[in-house]
């Protein structure tokens, strides 16, 4: 049975204190995760450490980074690895969110190497895809997602393919508070899942996890989380409230 994950982004926010906090107050929180559900924790690179030990001895949740770099090590100034998460126990990333394939210029070339290093080196990635908002009004939105993924995933096979989680990240409901409807939520990973059955078979693709982020919160995370084609939640700014986050965690039922 694939993973039910209910993850929080917490992208460059919180000082090393207000990280701390953060954690403490999120796991003094009553949630349950029955044997299939997870919860993954992207903290910023310079608390990896601290939020690690915090989870020392909690089932089924774990730290994740927010980014890697393609090379095992060497001089690349800046850049975290996959060798650096392996040693500290980190067994995942987020690899390709919206903001980096904006910001640094991240391709699905690119990324198909981060999904490599990483499948290669047991760390687990949450790949992040999704179109902008001008695709979407073009009613491009499948395409565009289909092209991300092939260009990036369908190289793997399909053994490989399953170890990577997916998120479902449409960029116009980031931080925006414009959530997708359930509907075009579940429309458009079922069409992710469909396509990986094409590529693959169809046990191969029912064993993916397909999460959705964008202005996920409390109050809208049951309803998207019972959609089929949606295995829980990729969490940015609800993440960084532990009562919400504890909610959302909860939503995973
Ligand atoms: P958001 O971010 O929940 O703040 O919309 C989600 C993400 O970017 O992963």
């Amino acid at each position: 049975m694939r993973k039910k994950i209910a993850a929080a982004n917490w992208k460059m926010n919180l000082t090393y204190a207000q990280a701390n906090e953060l954690l403490d107050n999120l796991f003094s929180k009553k949630y349950s995760l029955s044997e299939n559900q997870q919860v993954v924790i992207a903290v910023p690179a310079p608390y990896l450490h601290l939020a690690k030990e915090k989870t020392q001895g909690k089932n089924q949740v774990f730290i994740s980074a927010q980014n890697i770099y393609t090379k095992k090590s060497g001089a690349y100034t800046g850049e975290i690895s996959v060798e650096m998460l392996q040693s500290m126990g980190i067994e995942h990333t987020i690899i390709g969110h919206s903001e980096r394939r904006d910001y640094f210029n991240e391709s699905n070339e690119f990324l198909k190497e981060k999904v490599d290093i990483c499948l290669e080196n047991h760390i687990t990635p949450i790949f992040c895809c999704g179109e902008a908002l001008e695709v979407r009004e073009q009613n491009k939105q499948n395409q565009f997602v289909a092209k991300q993924i092939e260009e990036s995933l369908f190289h793997l096979s399909s053994t490989d393919i399953q170890k990577v989680v997916i998120a479902y990240e449409p960029i116009w409901a980031i931080g925006t508070g414009k959530t997708a409807t359930s509907e075009q939520a579940q429309e458009i990973q079922q069409f992710i899942r469909q396509l990986i059955a094409n590529k693959y078979d169809a046990a191969t693709a029912d064993a993916v996890s397909i999460l959705y982020g964008g202005s996920v919160k409390a109050n809208n995370a049951k309803e998207l989380f019972s959609q089929p084609d949606i295995d829980g939640g990729l969490v940015g700014g609800a993440s960084l409230n532990a009562e919400e986050f504890a909610a959302i965690i909860n939503a995973l039922a």
